[in-house]
């Protein structure tokens, strides 16, 4: 999972460097979550890439995490079927059971080993539909 932990310290470097700035507004509390969640999403938009082709056989991808925890490592699998389904979402995230942000997005089901998260209206939606890859 040479990506995942690659997008992770990438991400945890610029925190730091936003934190250095004196950025500690609820805003930004909202927008470097947000900025995390879409990270986690574009690592997995590239996975299901490199998945491609081993789904047939098993029809589960390994996915990571889309919750807005930098330190979260954790994986999540889901057919490609279910992944096709959230990500034709643009407000809709797939995280660990109890990853989600209260406050940032609301749970929406609970699938196998992950659950579906939607992002709250607002700022959370508006990053969301932003950085939408599939838009
Ligand atoms: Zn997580």
């Amino acid at each position: 999972m040479g990506i995942s932990l690659n997008a992770h310290s990438n991400v945890r470097r610029r925190q730091a460097r936003d934190e250095a700035a004196g950025w500690s507004s609820v805003d930004e509390r909202e927008r470097r979550i947000g900025r995390n969640e879409t990270l986690f999403r574009q690592v997995n938009e590239r996975l299901e890439e490199m998945n491609t082709g081993f789904e047939e056989i098993t029809d589960a991808m390994a996915l990571v995490c889309e919750c807005g925890d930098l330190d979260c490592s954790q994986q999540i699998e889901m057919s490609h079927s279910d992944y096709e389904e959230i990500r034709s979402d643009p407000t809709l995230f797939a995280v660990k059971p109890g990853h989600e942000t209260a406050g940032v997005e609301e749970f929406v089901r609970r699938a196998g080993g992950f659950d579906v998260v939607r992002k709250a209206a607002g700022l959370p939606t508006r990053l969301a539909e932003a950085t939408h890859p599939r838009s």
